[in-house]
């Protein structure tokens, strides 16, 4: 059985490391905003190229939570639009949602997945305060053209990185390249927790001392409140463990990119799309996806072969009855991803033989 992801076999190649710092964290009798998380802050930071990282709760808070400072900062305010790809995970949208302010969906490049520039110009108002960029499935968007439009409209850019951790662009890392990101660290994503976890990177000030504060009811000293703020931190224990895990991305960023390039050279059925690539380190292969026409059948047929795949996303968020006031919208490239797209096994751990026989069975298919 070749599994789509094997958290247990990656996280058991550290747990030597992360048994010693949980009983570190257990031993400290300190467990909320102690050393590691500040560590942890610290070291994101220094590999992200930024000033600031906020950890919190997980990664639709650190997007909640970079929108709802924004509008405690007198930026944004409730009724404000914020373009976003139609394809991506609903989190996204619900970060701009629940702060009261409007998801604008716009389509993806059909060549990429990725929010299309052309369709971001198209969708601008006089409400639009930021374009929320998702560098979907671990690759950087086309931020040159994104920038001019930010600059000539005068809007903020908000990065959700939370599949994109280590992609660079320009010798940039993402959570550098806008004016904030937010990351999960949910257990499957490339810088993934043993529970839930998240972080904002910014290099603006006042913005990271408002999210630190809103992230801890609103509180800038203790027992003095300024906001109505929200409890979302990242605990001692998770920021440990991450603290571990930072070390190895690298390393297993490198093996995703062994996986994908096999995948990339040898499935060669006329059946099957595969995805493009601009440039090798703009992309971190948090998922492999291809398509094809007959999605349903294949992805049966690779369960028959002992192959798991995943679809990310099978319904578009306009189509999903919490959205049911964008049901009258139409985004054709999005549907039709929606329809195509299969996910196939990838991880920093799987081996080129397991590699192997995806693409065996894959070129058998017809
Ligand atoms: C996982 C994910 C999120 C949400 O992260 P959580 O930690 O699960 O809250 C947001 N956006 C995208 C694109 C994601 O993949």
């Amino acid at each position: 059985m070749i599994s789509f992801l094997d958290l247990k076999e990656l996280n058991s190649q550290y747990e030597k490391e992360l048994i010693d710092i949980s009983a570190r964290v257990i031993k400290s009798g300190w467990y909320i905003n102690g050393v590691e998380s500040r560590a942890f802050e610290e070291e994101f930071s220094d590999y992200c190229g930024v000033e600031y990282t906020i950890g919190v709760g997980n990664g639709l808070d650190a997007l909640k939570l970079i929108i709802r400072a924004y509008i405690e900062m007198g930026i944004f305010s409730k009724g404000d639009e914020v373009i976003l790809p139609a394809n991506t995970y609903i989190a996204s949208a619900l970060a701009i949602s629940e702060n009261g302010l409007k998801p604008i969906l716009v389509e993806p490049d059909i060549e990429n997945y990725l929010i299309d520039p052309k369709a971001i110009e198209r969708k601008i108002t006089e409400k639009t305060k930021a374009i929320m960029v998702v560098h979907l499935y671990g690759e950087i968007c086309n931020m040159d053209r994104i920038y001019k439009i930010a600059k000539e409209y005068n809007l903020k850019i908000i990065e959700d990185s939370a599949q994109s951790h280590g992609a660079l662009y320009n010798g940039k890392r993402c959570g550098s390249l806008g004016d904030a990101s937010g990351f999960s660290f949910y257990p499957t994503k490339n810088l993934g927790a043993l529970g839930d976890g998240g972080a904002v990177t910014t290099n603006d000030k006042e913005l990271a001392t408002t999210i630190r504060i809103l992230s801890n009811y609103g509180s800038s000293k203790k027992y003095k409140n300024i906001f109505k703020g929200v409890n979302s931190r990242l605990d001692e224990i998770q920021a440990g463990f991450l603290r571990v895990k930072l070390r190895y991305l690298d390393r297993e960023i490198r093996n995703r990119r062994i996986i994908a390039d096999y995948y990339l050279k040898n499935i060669n059925n006329k059946n099957i799309i595969l995805p493009t690539i601009r440039e090798e380190n703009s992309h971190v292969w948090h998922l492999f996806v291809i398509r094809c026409s007959r999605r349903d059948k294949l992805q049966k047929y690779l369960k028959a072969r002992a192959i798991d795949t995943l679809i990310h996303y099978p319904i578009a968020i306009h189509q999903q009855e919490a959205y049911r006031e964008l049901s009258g919208e139409r985004y054709p490239i999005t549907e039709e991803l929606a329809e195509e797209i299969l996910s196939l096994p990838i991880s920093g751990l799987q081996s080129l033989e397991d590699t192997k026989k995806v693409v065996e069975a894959i070129n058998e298919f017809n």
